[in-house]
């Protein structure tokens, strides 16, 4: 028996710019070209990002495809009302969001000191909060885990870091 394929992304019945479009209808709001621009941006890449970076990458483009900054701002709150970015983080003061759509459940290791995410999956963690969720009669829809701490690196004492051999 081969390994199923470990997919990074969950299967989407529709792209994230439908879905977009569909949450926007509800709201009576329209699908314009800077909220296309955007909403294609954040699903480029799975990446944590914070709205600064997003801002970076859209308001200072050339090809023509640029958007403000209150914009971004403004899609940001609209994508999470939609549900389909979340945020997962706050590291200096910055939200860090992350996809909710079309990726599946996982959790986070937060470092303290350099703000590193490290995601990871566990399905006994699933299975015993569905448990915990059971005993209390409440129907568990999703979960959020974050343990903060610190990273190897940051947990290394500088003395231990071994020294740069001297090759001259
Ligand atoms: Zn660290
Ligand atoms: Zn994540």
């Amino acid at each position: 028996m081969t390994d199923p394929d470990i997919a990074p992304s969950l299967e989407t019945s529709i792209s994230p710019v439908e879905k977009y479009r569909e949450f926007l209808a509800t709201k009576g709001l329209r699908l314009t070209r800077e909220r296309s621009i955007i909403v294609e941006e954040v699903f480029a890449s799975h990446e944590h990002f914070d709205a600064e970076q997003l801002v970076q990458r859209v308001a200072h483009r050339t090809d023509g495809r640029r958007v403000s900054r209150s914009t971004v701002y403004r899609s940001l709150n609209l994508l999470e009302e939609a549900g389909m970015l979340r945020k997962v983080a706050r590291q200096d003061d910055r939200e860090i969001y992350e996809h909710e759509y079309g990726y599946p459940q996982h959790d986070h290791l937060i470092c303290k000191k350099c703000g590193t995410l490290f995601e990871f999956h566990n399905e006994a963690i699933s299975e015993l909060l569905d448990e915990i969720a059971r005993q209390h009669g409440f129907r568990m829809e999703g979960h959020r885990l974050e343990v903060s701490g610190l990273c190897t690196t940051c947990s290394r004492p500088p003395a231990t870091r071994p020294k740069k051999l001297n090759l001259l």
